[in-house]
């Protein structure tokens, strides 16, 4: 066979409309993975590496659906069992999901449902690209930039971190 043969093009290059907003599926309690899903949600796992969620947003990325991780904010919709456990995670959740917003939702079984019929006692993930403006020093897209008058560049957590001794975070 040639070496100079070209690749076969599987797909077509058809200009479409990019959707903006995808919903990620996240269902279930992780009950098959125990003890690992004991201490920590299945969509945080790491395989080969990279957290479950994060392979599915890279692949949102390379839809082009989202830009950069950075560039997209996430709402968790999870059952109230979920957000007990995750809640404790805080405002640090955006920290594990590398996503300049993350939203944790206690949503009943009847909003859940409406996600589809595939999230049973589990998680809905939307996500979406964010408006927010870029911090030039952290790169998260964030709704207080340029708000902030002695340092209009900067996300709040960047100004506490030059001004202070440091944020303080638990988890993430
Ligand atoms: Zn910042």
């Amino acid at each position: 066979m040639s070496q100079t043969k070209r690749a076969l093009r599987l797909r077509a290059e058809v200009p479409a409309e990019v959707p903006h907003t995808a919903m990620v599926m996240a269902a279930g309690l992780g009950k098959r993975m125990r003890p690992l899903t004991a201490t920590k949600p299945k969509p945080l796992i790491e395989v080969n590496g990279k957290a479950l969620l994060d392979q599915v947003l890279e692949k949102l990325r390379d839809a082009g659906t989202i830009g950069a991780p950075l560039e997209a904010e996430v709402d968790v919709h999870v059952s109230r069992a979920a957000f007990d456990k995750l809640n404790a995670l805080g405002k640090e959740l955006r920290f594990f999901l590398i996503t300049s917003e993350a939203r944790l939702n206690a949503v009943d079984a009847a909003e859940l449902e409406k996600a589809g019929d595939a999230v049973v006692n589990g998680a809905a993930i939307y996500v979406h690209a964010t408006d927010a403006a870029k911090c030039v020093r952290c790169w998260h897209r964030r709704p207080e930039v340029g708000s902030i008058a002695a340092h209009p560049e900067l996300c709040e957590r960047c100004v506490t971190n030059i001004t202070t001794a440091g944020e303080k975070r638990e988890f993430a």
